[in-house]
């Protein structure tokens, strides 16, 4: 692990369940606080100078009372990629600059850890039921925190890939920044299942994604699964633009190409830095060296600023062409980006749901 836990909180509804025990013994000299509340939280937000700084050192385990499955938000005016998100873990021990989670977890800075994770599988078997087997749906965890980051104290990828592996209709994502994979290559991997690293060049690497594996340790990791059988995705996202950056994105494709094969990529996805206001503060305040609030951006629709239209065409061009070059068969989209992105940077545009799954 890159990173240190502090503390463990366990929710009196969790003392007894297989997550706790877990996370317990292979943490055997952490502190362990029984709770009944979330009380705890309030002292976290009012003592800690940097409350979500310190939140990242702080498990805590308790049930989901909600749901686990939800359909990507997406963001207004956006062409929707329709991926469904599975949320076992909130917040990250990971440290990156942009991470919205810094906003959305303001109130709930620790990292909580859901020991109830025999209710995702009968949600999942009803969702699924319902759908029937119109088409593959594609499913991800990864959204409210790095799908490995904690996977040597979970254990969750095993859980998730032999209950995916199953699923005919079903194709499912890991997406990480480590190179933590030792659990997944303890099985055997299948063709549904997509292990996706996002990528960025060294140097945003080291001044932006703090406890994250370096760029050469992410492809190993992904030549490593494709060796196992998993089939590999990268996101070029958030991608940053900077002076000489084309040149450095084009080194990471060049790297990338040079140890993964075009049959083992399911997906790759290209998505510009996008953040709000608040973010912007947030990142002011905790992270004053970090340069990439300062591009070129404007506030869009959607009150995220972005790079300006004629900045995020040209790189984005680039990269296109420059993958497509190295990967010509595979599906490549943009993330969170207008239908304007992909019609004058991939000449087409997908007009319906329908067509935006033929993609994967
Ligand atoms: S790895 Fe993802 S979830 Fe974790 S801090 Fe970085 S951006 Fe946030």
């Amino acid at each position: 692990m890159n990173f240190e836990i502090q503390k463990i909180f366990i929710n009196r509804n969790s003392i007894k369940s297989s997550v706790s025990e877990k996370i317990c013994s292979a943490l055997p000299h952490i502190p362990i606080i029984e709770t009944e509340n979330d009380e705890f939280l309030n002292e976290i937000k009012a003592e800690e100078i940097d409350p979500v700084g310190y939140g990242k050192k702080v498990i805590y385990i308790t049930r989901n009372e909600g749901d686990f499955l939800k359909k990507c938000p997406g963001t207004r005016k956006a062409i929707c990629c329709n991926y469904y998100i599975l949320n076992l873990i909130t917040n990250c021990p990971l440290d990156c600059t942009y991470c919205i989670l810094q906003q959305y977890l303001h109130n709930n800075p620790v990292i909580k850890i859901f020991s109830n994770i025999e209710n995702l599988f009968s949600e999942v078997d009803s969702a699924l039921n319902s759908w029937g087997k119109q088409y593959p749906l594609r499913i991800g965890t990864g959204e409210l925190s790095d799908s490995l980051a904690l996977d040597d104290l979970t254990g969750f990828s095993v859980d998730l890939v032999e209950y995916f592996k199953n699923k005919e209709n079903v194709i499912f994502e890991l997406k990480t920044k480590t190179s933590n994979i030792d659990n997944i290559l303890s099985i055997e991997g299948a063709e549904n299942i997509v292990i996706g690293w996002s990528v960025n060049p060294q140097n945003i690497i080291d001044s932006d994604e703090k406890g994250s594996a370096s760029l050469d340790a992410r492809i190993d990791a992904a030549r490593k699964c494709e060796k196992n059988d998993y089939k590999i995705a990268f996101h070029f996202d958030p991608l940053i633009i900077y002076e000489g950056c084309e040149n450095d994105y084009c080194g990471v494709i060049d790297k990338i190409r040079s140890s993964i094969s075009p049959e083992s990529i399911a997906w790759i996805s290209i998505g510009a830095l996008r953040f709000s206001e608040p973010m912007k503060w947030i990142m002011k305040e905790r992270f004053p060296d970090s340069k990439i609030i300062y591009g070129e951006q404007t506030l869009c629709e959607d009150k995220k600023y972005r790079y300006i239209r004629p900045l995020r065409e040209e790189i984005f061009k680039k990269i296109y062409t420059r993958l497509k070059k190295s990967y010509p068969k595979v599906s490549v989209y943009f993330c969170m980006e207008e239908s304007y992105i992909w019609k004058d940077v991939a000449g087409t545009l997908p007009h319906c749901m329908k067509e935006t799954k033929a993609l994967f």
